[in-house]
């Protein structure tokens, strides 16, 4: 910043709102969007279904792990509330992930120091202890020193592997966590009997609650990994600490299919009048984690994007461009709808203005992030600026690469997060507390009706909000974002040198 010349200042500050008028993005007063808007309000805010929609997912379906029955029978419901409300084009689009998942059982008991059991639950897509289950010692492993713990890794064969965090990272959270993935590779392998490392090292967020949850972008792994409650791991470390011999008993059962199995986005429509080739995809994710009835992950986006599109139905008005809502599935191994979107739908992705999504729990939407576009600032400022009696809504223009967003950040597109309110979260988010109570239907009112407004306005403006940016300052955008060792990690980076600093 001390390097910023008067020039670079000058156009920071005209980006910032120092426009001549006829420069200036239109928000909706001005820009004839207001009326559907204001009808969107009243129709959201009294007469809200999004609630009903969560109910139902989430008692009568409930928990719905990819590629499972009762995914299965989400996508079928979804079908149905897209039907009901008048949706065009309700149709599935089928795809494969690598491989299927069950969760059996996942029992602990600790033998020694003290005997007791211990509260586990295995991750997602990992592995069996024999059946019956097996003994070993606990020993630690230090998540911050894993070029040393894999070289040294014959050391666990026979054990049960606590992974603990000691000294200071090395690496980036990002390379250590696909570290982390090498490291049960070679444990697996090793003969380790269970790796007890949900948090990879870190603490259970909540009172007893463990969190499930993938370990890399479409990861497996055959040794059983779990989580453990923050109140069991802290006392092993303890002991551990007093140098005592800490033995245990694991039992965890799980399935994992041999090959890959069948899932499918979920996508309905209300095309547009002027231009119905241009599109506007809105979503969350359908799919959950199992410990619960996957509410606040994603039910709540779920209802939300069905809320909105109910509620656009409803005010009768049909917006200039075509709205897609899309409820994905596969999110939860590695973002496998979204990305499959984008690769079925690559030939149309030039007639995309981006997406826009809701994956953040159960609290009040606070903003939206523009997934790299900082072009786009000026204009959804001038959209934020209309709701302000609602509540004061940021816009920036960070990347948000934790859920459906990221595939049309990756392909240039506004991959736009609805930002929220997490101080309830983090004890939801893939645990046992994961089921409707967790959910404030105000709130989710209120969500799904700025879901609504902002993809109606995006849909309805007079000009197009935004198209594709051009591979090369795609790829110069991601790396300032700090994506490029993330998507290179896990085997997304599809731009090869591109963006890359020639000084490097
Ligand atoms: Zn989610």
């Amino acid at each position: 910043m001390k390097r910023m010349t008067c020039v670079v200042a000058m156009v920071a500050l005209s980006a910032a709102g120092f426009l001549r008028a006829e420069e200036r993005p239109k928000g909706p007063a001005e820009d004839g969007t207001m009326p559907a808007l204001v009808k969107i309000a009243g129709e959201g805010e009294l007469n809200s279904h999004a609630f009903q929609f969560l109910t139902e997912l989430s008692d009568d379906i409930g928990s719905r792990v990819t590629g499972s029955p009762a995914e299965r029978k989400a996508e079928e419901w979804g079908m149905a509330k897209m039907r009901a409300m008048g949706l065009e084009n309700v149709h599935t689009e089928k795809y494969t992930i690598w491989k299927g998942w069950t969760r059996g059982t996942a029992e602990a008991e600790l033998l020694m120091p003290t005997r007791h059991k211990l509260h586990v639950d295995a991750m997602g897509w990992t592995g069996s202890t024999p059946a019956g289950g097996v003994e070993g010692d606990i020993v630690a492993v230090n998540l911050f020193d894993m070029d040393n713990e894999i070289k040294n890794v014959s050391r666990l064969k026979g054990k049960i592997v606590m992974m603990t965090i000691k000294g200071k990272p090395t690496k980036s959270f990002i390379s250590l966590f696909a570290q982390f993935g090498d490291f049960l590779k070679a444990a697996s392998s090793a003969g380790a009997i269970a790796v007890i490392g949900g948090q990879g090292g870190g603490k259970s967020a909540g009172m007893n609650l463990t969190h499930t949850g993938i370990l890399g972008f479409d990861a497996d792994f055959a040794v059983p990994v779990v989580s453990m409650t923050a109140e069991d791991q802290s006392q092993l470390e303890r002991y551990l600490e007093r140098g005592l011999t800490l033995r245990a008993r694991f039992n965890v059962q799980n399935t994992l299919t041999n090959g890959p199995v069948e899932t499918a986005n979920v996508v309905g429509e209300i095309r547009g009048r002027e231009h119905p080739e241009e599109i506007l995809v809105v979503g969350g994710h359908l799919d959950s984690w199992d410990l619960a009835q996957g509410t606040t992950d994603n039910g709540s986006g779920t209802a939300t994007t069905l809320g909105a599109a109910d509620t656009i139905k409803r005010i009768g008005d049909r917006p200039r461009r075509t709205i897609r809502f899309v409820l994905f599935t596969g999110e939860e191994q590695g973002l496998d709808g979204s990305l499959a979107y984008v690769k079925q739908h690559d030939s149309e992705l030039p007639n995309h203005l981006g997406d826009l999504i809701l994956d953040a729990g159960q609290g009040a939407v606070k903003g939206f992030q523009m997934g790299g576009r900082d072009d786009l600032i000026p204009a959804f400022e001038a959209f934020t600026k209309s709701l302000s009696n609602i509540r004061a809504l940021s816009v920036d223009d960070k990347i948000e690469s934790g859920t459906d967003t990221l595939p049309f950040s990756i392909h240039g597109l506004p991959g736009i997060n609805m930002l929220q309110d997490t101080s309830d979260y983090g004890f939801t988010h893939h645990s046992a507390a994961d089921a409707l109570n967790a959910q404030k239907p105000d709130v989710l009112a209120m969500n799904s009706t700025l879901m609504a407004m902002a993809a109606y306005w995006i849909a309805d403006r007079p000009e197009r909000l935004a198209s594709p940016w051009p591979t090369e300052r795609t790829a110069k955008m991601l790396r300032d974002q700090n994506e490029y060792e993330e998507l290179k990690a896990f085997n997304l980076w599809p731009y090869g040198d591109l963006g890359a600093d020639k000084k490097e």
